[in-house]
């Protein structure tokens, strides 16, 4: 073919392709069909040569199928970040997956009150849980902690001052910095203390008539270290509580185990604020929690009360899916299998010697090495801490390439490049992946 004028028409095109039609419907193989003769025209033009019949079919198929594959797709994290933010933070155990089809798949009670054949709250499901795992009064469940810092804020202090610790304006990550929040909930941010210290005595000169609550947010994914300074929680609650205000804690991640019993840094826990008085704690529920997206928010009862009849609580609540997970998610920490069920503990848990087997086990399947490196709990939870694994480092001659090549895979496999090598972590694999991970790296 050689002239523009050679180029088939597209109802001799459709008649050629009848497999793209049943695929994708007539209207969608139609437009894809014009776009690859466009295409064409507009490359002719330029000088390239006009292509035949079946190319011209060959790029409407990849166009078709590019069109149909869902930009949101499952990939496998040989990263070694744990709460990978950017691949969707928290996997889910089985039972919170199993709860997530069974009420998606059907009608649920999500507002129906059985017993009396009636509406029901929807605030319910998730409340009972969570106060028994973290010995709170009361709780509710938002769409994530940025909403629910958003809602206390807005319910509790909007045109009255929150005094703050100039050490916790942080920034989360995206476009969640505490200042923000605070100017968006119309509480009047007043800033004590120092980026690095930061005294009892700071918060205690703020408090004026007009204050409303003392707030904290936790550090998560920075530290300061040095010449360091700062309130310890109790004392915070007994000086609120003094001047009849109020205590929000704002934790981030909401670990409802103890990282230390792992060789990590302790992070803190709802337990603990709880415990040590805060009034209101907010936390993710797909952090160290585990869970699914959501904001939980646990505390003194009144206050969560008048945090359900605020308008806002409407606009962010957490859907039926989030509920039927976060539910399941609750359930393995109450009965005490978190450890084993619930996949973030899993990772965390799991022994170098584990981890080198399976790295052992790829290397056996592909030419390279097993080489110590570290894992990270990512999220935006302890920063600079790591866990000591065994990755595995094929055998490549340009690692960024094949990086590359493993993310153009099906599925996508995300690998990390460290000192110009190629490393693949199977702390973050799930272990049934371990097939397709082979399978993905045969194919380098
Ligand atoms: C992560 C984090 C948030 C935001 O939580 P999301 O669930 O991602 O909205 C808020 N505050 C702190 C301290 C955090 O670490």
């Amino acid at each position: 073919m050689t002239s523009l004028r050679d180029l088939p028409g597209i109802d001799e095109l459709l008649r050629a392709a009848p497999a793209l039609v049943n695929e994708y419907g007539r209207e969608s193989a139609v437009r894809a069909l014009r776009r690859a003769v466009d295409e064409a025209r507009q490359a002719a033009r330029t000088g390239a040569a006009v292509p035949s019949e079946t190319e011209l079919l060959a790029r409407a198929a990849a166009l078709l199928m590019q069109c149909a594959r869902p930009t949101l797709r499952p990939v496998i994290n040989a990263t070694g970040v744990i709460l990978h933010t950017n691949l969707g933070r928290a996997p889910l155990s089985a039972d919170a997956l199993a709860a997530m089809v069974a009420v998606g798949g059907g009608y649920s009670t999500l507002e129906y009150d059985l017993d009396a054949g009636t509406r029901g709250k929807r605030d319910h499901h998730a409340e009972r849980l969570l106060t028994e795992v973290t010995g709170a009064e009361a709780g509710m469940v938002v769409n994530n902690n940025a909403a629910g810092v958003l809602l206390a804020l807005t319910a509790l202090a909007q045109g009255r001052e929150a005094i703050i610790s100039r050490g916790q304006l942080v920034e989360i990550g995206g476009s969640f910095r505490v200042p923000d929040v605070m100017a968006q909930s119309g509480a009047i941010m007043v800033e004590v203390g120092t980026t690095n210290r930061t005294r009892l005595s700071d918060y205690a000169a703020a408090i004026t008539e007009r204050t409303a609550c003392i707030v904290r947010a936790h550090a998560s994914n920075f530290r300061v270290i040095g010449f360091t300074e700062s309130a310890p929680l109790a004392d915070l609650v007994a000086l609120a509580h003094q001047h009849g205000l109020i205590l929000l804690d704002d934790l981030g991640s909401g670990a409802l185990l103890d990282t230390a019993q792992f060789g990590l840094s302790h992070e803190p826990m709802p337990q603990e604020s709880l415990s040590a008085g805060a009034d209101l704690v907010m936390f993710s529920g797909d952090k160290l929690l585990g869970g699914p997206q959501a904001g939980i928010i646990v505390g003194r009862a009144d206050l969560i009360q008048t945090l359900k009849r605020h308008p806002l609580a409407r606009a962010i609540r957490a859907d039926k899916l989030a509920l039927a997970a976060l539910s399941a998610t609750l359930t393995h920490y109450a009965r005490g299998e978190a450890l084993e069920k619930i996949p973030v503990w899993r990772m965390i848990s799991l022994s170098p010697v584990a981890i080198r087997a399976r790295a052992e086990a790829w290397a056996a399947a592909v030419p390279g090495e097993v080489v110590p490196a570290e894992s990270t709990v990512g999220g935006g939870s302890l920063p600079g801490d790591t866990l000591p694994t065994w990755a595995f480092a094929p055998l490549v001659e340009q690692p960024n390439a094949a990086a590359a090549r493993l993310r153009a895979g099906d599925p996508p496999v995300i690998a990390r490049v460290a000192d110009d090598r190629l490393l693949l972590d199977p702390r973050t694999v799930l272990p049934e992946q371990d097939a397709l991970v082979i399978a993905a790296l045969k194919g380098l």
